[in-house]
């Protein structure tokens, strides 16, 4: 199956490679499913007779997107494989283990996480998951510390920075997320009850320029290496367990990114769901505290960085991801609800009333958040404002 050149597997030839590479035991019966959403990557599930599995995940050359499709590198499962397995050696409990990675075939072998729930998913069927916010708070001060000059040599960080450089799927975000929403742009997607909001946005100089001032930090500001697309999609959950996926959109860029992006999700959620709000901003509160204090702590014992004792560093910077979080936060509230890929946690709302009410709401709070965010000094001011905002 390994061969010189790309091809897409199918179900029959995933098998093959599985038994190839000695996945399992040699006399077992596996079958295999594709259980890709189908737009960029398929993934295979393959099981053997007692239910054992593994996952392997292969890029596809283009995507399928606005009806079309436009070619994309086989790059990214490169990236993806490579971010896998540093964010595993810095945050172990919270990234599926990798098995085998093929640059040709565009593939990465990994952990099977199907005993797990995607957190979209079960938080949308009102699921709860209490450590899912602090799992997420070390995951990301972990995996921002130990890849920024705070916790990593400064030469070596310049290598992995030159190693994912990921310029078409900051592309794809660069568009998506920080230009597309803010004019009449083809890709965009709204119900037309929302024409006059949307068209009032495109017109808001104001925010325009503050979404240009992210959007330059975007791509100019190279702090750690970040996941890309920290959504809660990308996330496999239970009560006791949580495990980031998908980073095939890791890049080293400002670490606000990240943090915004789970913000934002959870906000959908207290969006969609009034009666979740107080649940979700202690949350969003947990999150941004276990992040805080472990950054710190890495901060104290394993800085690099020879001004790290320098009296206001470590808070400044702290204070830095904060507003930036708040701001990337918005833009994200804003791009899920009239840009291309939308949430099911604000589509999903059967009420065609309620549903419209919620996206204004998403709409308005993602551009105060843009606004204010250098406002914000601490996490409290946030979920007060939050509160008001109900
Ligand atoms: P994409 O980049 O196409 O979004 P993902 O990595 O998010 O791909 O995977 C798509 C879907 O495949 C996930 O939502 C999940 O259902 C399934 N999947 C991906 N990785 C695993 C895994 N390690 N274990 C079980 N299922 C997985
Ligand atoms: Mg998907
Ligand atoms: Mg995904
Ligand atoms: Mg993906």
């Amino acid at each position: 199956v390994i061969q010189e050149t790309y091809q897409p597997l199918t179900e029959e030839t995933a098998i093959l490679l599985a038994k190839e590479r000695n996945l399992f035991s040699e006399n077992s019966t596996l079958s295999c499913t594709e259980i890709g959403d189908g737009n960029l990557n398929l993934v295979f599930h393959i099981k053997d007779q007692d239910g054992k599995g593994i996952i392997i995940k292969q890029a596809l050359p283009y995507a399928k997107v606005v009806g079309e499709s436009w070619p994309l590198t086989l790059k990214r499962a490169t990236i993806e494989a490579e971010a896998l397995k540093l964010f595993k050696k810095h945050a172990p409990d919270f990234v599926p283990d990798v098995y085998y990675t093929n640059e040709v075939l565009a593939i990465t072998i990994m952990e099977d996480l199907s005993h797990l729930t995607i957190s979209r998913k079960g938080l949308i069927d009102g699921n709860e998951y209490p450590l899912l916010a602090s799992h997420l708070g070390t995951y990301l001060a972990n995996t921002t510390f130990f890849t920024s000059e705070f916790g990593v040599d400064k030469g070596q960080k310049k290598e992995l920075v030159g190693k994912f450089i990921n310029p078409e799927l900051c592309k794809i975000t660069e568009d998506l997320i920080f230009s597309d929403p803010y004019f009449d742009a083809e890709t965009n997607d709204f119900e037309p009850q929302l024409t006059s909001t949307v068209e009032k946005l495109w017109k808001d100089t104001e925010l325009k320029l503050q979404v240009a001032l992210l959007r330059k930090s975007f791509l100019t500001e190279a702090e750690a290496l970040l996941h890309g697309d920290l959504h809660t999609g990308s996330l496999f959950v239970s009560k006791e367990e949580t495990k980031v996926i998908d980073p095939e959109f890791a890049y080293f860029g400002p670490v606000g990114f990240d943090i915004g992006q789970v913000i934002a999700n959870l906000l959908f959620q207290a969006i969609a769901f009034e009666e979740k709000s107080d649940s979700i901003y202690s949350q969003v509160r947990t999150f941004w505290n276990v992040y805080q204090n472990q950054f710190s702590i890495l901060w104290e014992h394993d800085n690099l960085e020879p001004f790290a004792r320098i009296d206001g560093f470590l808070s400044s910077t702290l204070q830095k991801y904060f507003q930036d979080a708040v701001g990337f936060a918005g833009c994200e509230l804003i791009r899920r609800t009239i840009g291309l890929a939308h949430v099911a946690d604000l589509d999903g709302l059967p009420d065609e009333k309620e549903r419209i009410a919620a996206k204004e709401k998403s709409l308005a709070l993602g551009r105060e958040l843009i606004l204010k965010r250098n406002e914000f000094t601490s996490i409290e001011e946030l979920v007060t404002f939050l509160q008001t905002k109900k």
